[in-house]
């Protein structure tokens, strides 16, 4: 622990990315109104709520979902202008620019339909992110720590939180579009409150003992419902799958039921972890759930 922390000075906190989501949109709300709730004394907040028009319609986003928008060449390519690309581009001179950002950290707040409860999301590696994570875990062993995808380069990914220097997504379920459930809006409040306060101790180098180790889930692939050559459904998630995000599914156990009754038994080779079941955002990609493997972050 010799290495000379680099501050973090500048904190965002985005709601309303899905404009659908409401337990980040209440937060913004919240935290813009009452800032003694996300003050620090090592660090400044702002907050901001990202897809207003999409908020104002009740929908997830207007044209296209504003986070998938923000990889390094889409936000410099002037022919993408519908709303939530040209609102990406105003977030990225707002909170960026994406490489070079004046937001130190952008903690991105999301809702699923899905029963994962509070989930912390790291799209990115490295030493802060495995302290965060032991942080988290440690404070709320509720908590999920959940990899994405963070071999990726933050220029190739698609996400909002990868605007800053860094970034991550708390994302909490179950919660239906457009509703506010309180055990949720709870869940996501605590995990905010968590991750600004080891910013805090990590910039004032009081970081308490962590553990050695975490654990953690590390997205693999997501999977399609069953559908036939023409592209229509022709089935559901297994009621057995239904609202067991995390929970193991074994080569050959059942994962979709078709709608004659057949059921489809997961055809993969190893033991998966499921992410995502049944989110309501995902049908118009047909998407039926993410798997993953599970990890274990070492701290060092
Ligand atoms: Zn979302």
């Amino acid at each position: 622990m010799t290495a000379q922390l680099t501050k973090i000075s500048t904190v965002a906190i985005v709601g309303g990315v899905h404009g659908n989501e409401f337990s980040g949109i209440y937060l913004e709300r919240r935290y813009r109104a009452e800032p003694e709730l996300v003050k620090r004394s090592s660090f400044s907040v702002t907050t901001l709520l990202a897809n207003p028009q999409a908020h104002q319609a009740n929908k997830r986003y207007l044209h296209s979902d504003l986070n998938r928008q923000f990889k390094t060449a889409d936000l410099a390519n002037p022919d993408l202008t519908n709303y939530e690309q040209s609102r990406a581009k105003v977030i990225n001179a707002q909170l960026g620019p994406k490489g070079a950002a004046k937001t130190d950290f952008i903690i991105d707040l999301h809702n699923t339909t899905s029963n994962m409860g509070p989930c912390l999301i790291l799209t990115q590696p490295g030493r802060l992110y495995n302290l965060l994570a032991a942080y988290v875990k440690m404070k709320m062993p509720s908590a999920v720590i959940s990899r994405d995808e963070d071999h990726f380069a933050a220029e190739d990914h698609a996400l909002l939180c990868t605007v800053g220097t860094y970034g991550v997504i708390v994302e909490v379920g179950p919660q239906p579009q457009s509703v506010l459930r309180q055990d949720v809006l709870e869940q996501m409040h605590e995990m905010t409150q968590h991750i600004l306060d080891f910013i805090e101790l990590y910039n004032t180098d009081q970081l308490p003992v962590l553990p050695k180790r975490v654990e953690a889930i590390r997205y693999l692939r997501s999977i399609k419902l069953p559908m036939n050559a023409a592209g229509e459904r022709i089935g559901m998630v297994h009621k057995n799958v239904q609202d067991r995000d995390y929970q193991p599914i074994a080569p050959g156990a059942p994962i979709f039921t078709l709608f004659d009754g057949t059921e489809v038994p997961y055809d993969g080779s190893e033991t998966v972890y499921p992410t995502f079941i049944n989110e309501a955002a995902y049908y118009d990609n047909n998407l039926a759930m993410s798997l993953n493997e599970k990890v274990w972050i070492e701290l060092e």
